[in-house]
């Protein structure tokens, strides 16, 4: 058991935002606790793809935010002294052979950097594990890609080394007098501390539930593949699809008239999508996926056969040779806002000590750099980016 009780920060959720936060906090000298419930991760971290996808920023707040991320990921491996398998390498998006290039080439015109529009066989020559007959072109961007667990691993190492604890308990509830939360109860000890911060993924919402604190924070339930290391089997790129449904489908369920959903923590699935992407990591294993199912409950089970074929059936499209080896499933929340350009970061508003850092886009990219921005601002009471947000 722990010898402290207070500290100067409490941080629940050991996912990468918490990690990186944590991190952060105790370089700027902070006593900071870690609080984790499970000591074997089975969050969304841990099912990432690990992709930096730094040319997708909307608005310059988040396409500043988004180069100074891959900027940061560019020098991570040294500061935190651990090899993150961190690369810049292509990313490609698929084109089904239904949709016209150009049209779908249009959607992209927002973001900071273009795609390049490439035929079939120009993709089929990056990729040559694509299916050719599945495609009417792709769009090819520049990325980058790390191992997401190693990079979590190495940011609590980090803040180990630096004097932060971690403890893998779970948080029950938020402890609190009026509108003042004052530290956390916890399966075994209660903790105190003038400053709480929330980075608990799709959790983040029932926990904040049942002290009364409504979010703007919404999650969906993942499903992803995973492949044993292939030894005779390499991916070049990473392949995801140029139509992510995954997007619409949060838009949808976060506008304000479909805000009674959330009213209720149903068990029923209320949609699901499935967007067909792989990328394999340096090990040689693969992640398949994705679908995403929209069910309230947060401890709801998805059908995960169900999955299962539905990501066979897109992968033995456009990506032939991965579709009939040996899996096993994985699911995990995924945390999302209304709007991807406004995550739910900063203080909670009408509330004393207590702090939000969830529902970030691109989160694996996003977290290093916006971590570093929450801890200034929490320390020195201003961050140009944190007036922003
Ligand atoms: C298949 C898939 C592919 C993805 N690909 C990408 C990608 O390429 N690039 C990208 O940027 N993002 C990607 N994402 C999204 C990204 O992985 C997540 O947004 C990110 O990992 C979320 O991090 P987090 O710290 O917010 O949440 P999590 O990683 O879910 O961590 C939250 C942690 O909080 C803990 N917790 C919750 N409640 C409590 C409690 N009460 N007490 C104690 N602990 C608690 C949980 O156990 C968990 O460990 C992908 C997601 C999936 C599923």
């Amino acid at each position: 058991m722990n010898k402290y009780t207070t500290y100067d920060c409490i941080v629940i959720g050991g996912g990468i935002t918490g990690s990186a936060l944590a991190y952060e906090l105790v370089k700027q000298k902070y006593r900071v606790l870690l609080l984790e419930k499970d000591r074997f991760n089975q969050n969304a971290t841990t099912y990432s793809y690990g992709g930096l996808a730094y040319w997708s920023g909307t608005t310059d707040l988040m396409s500043g935010l988004f180069q100074e991320g891959i900027e940061l990921y560019r020098q991570l491996e040294r500061e935190l002294e651990q090899d993150l398998e961190f690369r810049e390498l292509d990313l490609l998006l698929t084109i089904n052979a239904q949709d016209h290039p150009v049209e779908i080439l249009s959607q992209y015109n927002h973001f900071s950097v273009t795609p390049e529009l490439l035929t079939v066989e120009s993709a089929c020559q990056l990729e040559p594990l694509l299916n050719p007959h599945a495609l009417s072109g792709a769009l090819k961007l520049p990325h980058g890609h790390v191992h997401p667990l190693k990079v979590n691993a190495a940011y609590q190492a980090a803040f180990k080394r630096l004097g932060g604890e971690i403890c893998y308990e779970l948080v029950t509830q938020l402890l609190y007098q009026e509108k003042q939360i004052q530290g956390v109860i916890t399966s075994s000890t209660t903790y105190y501390s003038p400053q709480t911060i929330i980075c608990s993924g799709g959790l983040s919402r029932s926990l904040l539930q049942r002290v009364g604190i409504s979010s703007g924070i919404y999650f969906n339930h993942s499903d992803v593949l995973k492949i044993a290391p292939q030894k005779d089997l390499k991916l070049k790129s990473i392949i995801m699809p140029a139509r992510m449904k995954r997007f619409d489908l949060e838009s949808r369920v976060t506008q304000p008239e479909s805000e009674f959903l959330w009213s209720t923590n149903s068990p029923e699935t209320i949609a699901s999508v499935v967007d067909i992407g792989a990328v394999q990591f340096l090990d040689g294993s693969l992640y398949l996926g994705q679908v995403s199912h929209i069910i309230t409950d947060p401890q709801a089970v998805s059908d995960a056969r169900w999955s299962e074929e539905k990501i066979r059936e897109g992968i033995s499209q456009v990506l032939p040779f991965l579709g009939s080896l040996p899996v096993t499933r994985h699911q995990c929340l995924v945390a999302f806002t209304r709007d991807p350009n406004r995550p739910q970061v900063g203080k909670v508003t009408g509330w004393e000590g207590i702090f939000l850092f969830c529902g970030l886009t691109s989160t694996i990219l996003l977290a290093p750099p916006l971590a570093r921005h929450f801890a200034t601002w929490l320390a020195n009471g201003e961050d140009e980016v944190m007036k922003e947000l």
